[in-house]
């Protein structure tokens, strides 16, 4: 990849049901309403709740093939074709500045980044390197990681983090339109850190009211960590597709723009 003078954004988005991959939603409106305003990245950089490894795995493939790792939603969702080519080069450079990364191609581009990038981006014709969330290693570490690859914003990457800040399968309320006072509180917690620059309140995140309730497990809050890794507390914040749903769901999302 070229080094630009230009540094592109970094993203981190609620992904939620797979359900927001189709038809008229407030997570969908809001990433057909990003999409148009970020710049053309050379490639992204997914890095995915979706695919929980022990370390850091990074497809190098040229080839993403399509996993629909989700379970009994109708039809409709499983007619989404969206295979971007992968980017082998790309993959390399992130091998090479991630310390303890490894090449693994078991893992596709699965429904936690195909619903976000099929409306980022439909025309699925920017190469994306998928890259794991590492459940092992513990908070720090995908912060760390977030740093590593800070670099390739310089280089035409757009990393695209897709999680969710709150997200509790156990506490899902079907029918529930916004969220319970827990996943409330512990998402504003999150956003008010962001907001004021302090990424390290979010990195020690067990320690804020309803954490144990938010993140009982750490594969979709991590993905968040990378992007604050890969960001700076000086860089202009915008929190984007700001909801909570199902009671137990957080879909708030950030954007992280260069301002020099
Ligand atoms: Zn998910």
């Amino acid at each position: 990849m070229h080094t630009t003078t230009k540094k592109l954004p970094v993203i981190f988005t609620g992904h939620g049901s797979p359900m927001n991959a189709i038809g008229t939603n407030r997570a969908r409106t809001g990433w057909q309403k990003m999409g148009p305003a970020l710049p053309r990245p050379r490639v992204i950089i997914a890095v995915s709740a979706h695919w929980a490894t022990q370390g850091i795995l990074v497809r190098d493939s040229a080839t993403n093939p399509q996993i629909n790792d989700m379970y009994g939603f109708p039809e409709a969702l499983y007619r989404i074709h969206y295979e971007p080519a992968g980017a082998p080069a790309a993959a390399k450079r992130i091998l090479d500045l991630v310390p303890g990364s490894a090449a693994n191609n078991d893992w596709g581009i699965d429904h936690g980044v195909w619903s976000v990038l099929s409306n980022l981006f439909p025309a699925a014709d920017i190469p994306v390197v998928m890259v794991s969330t590492d459940i092992s290693a513990g908070p720090a570490a995908m912060f760390s990681l977030g740093q590593h690859l800070a670099p390739l914003r310089r280089e035409g990457a757009l990393i695209v983090a897709s999680g969710n800040v709150v997200h509790n399968l156990r506490e899902v309320g079907w029918g529930v339109e916004n969220g319970y006072p827990w996943a409330d509180t512990f998402d504003a917690a999150i956003r008010d850190a962001i907001l004021a620059g302090d990424f390290q309140t979010p990195v020690q995140f067990t320690k804020l009211p309803g954490a144990a309730k938010a993140v009982p497990t750490p594969e979709h809050y991590y993905p968040l960590l990378a992007a604050l890794g890969a960001a700076t507390p000086s860089e202009k914040v915008t929190v984007w597709n700001e909801y909570r749903e199902l009671g137990s769901m957080s879909m708030t999302s950030y954007l992280f723009t260069d301002q020099a």
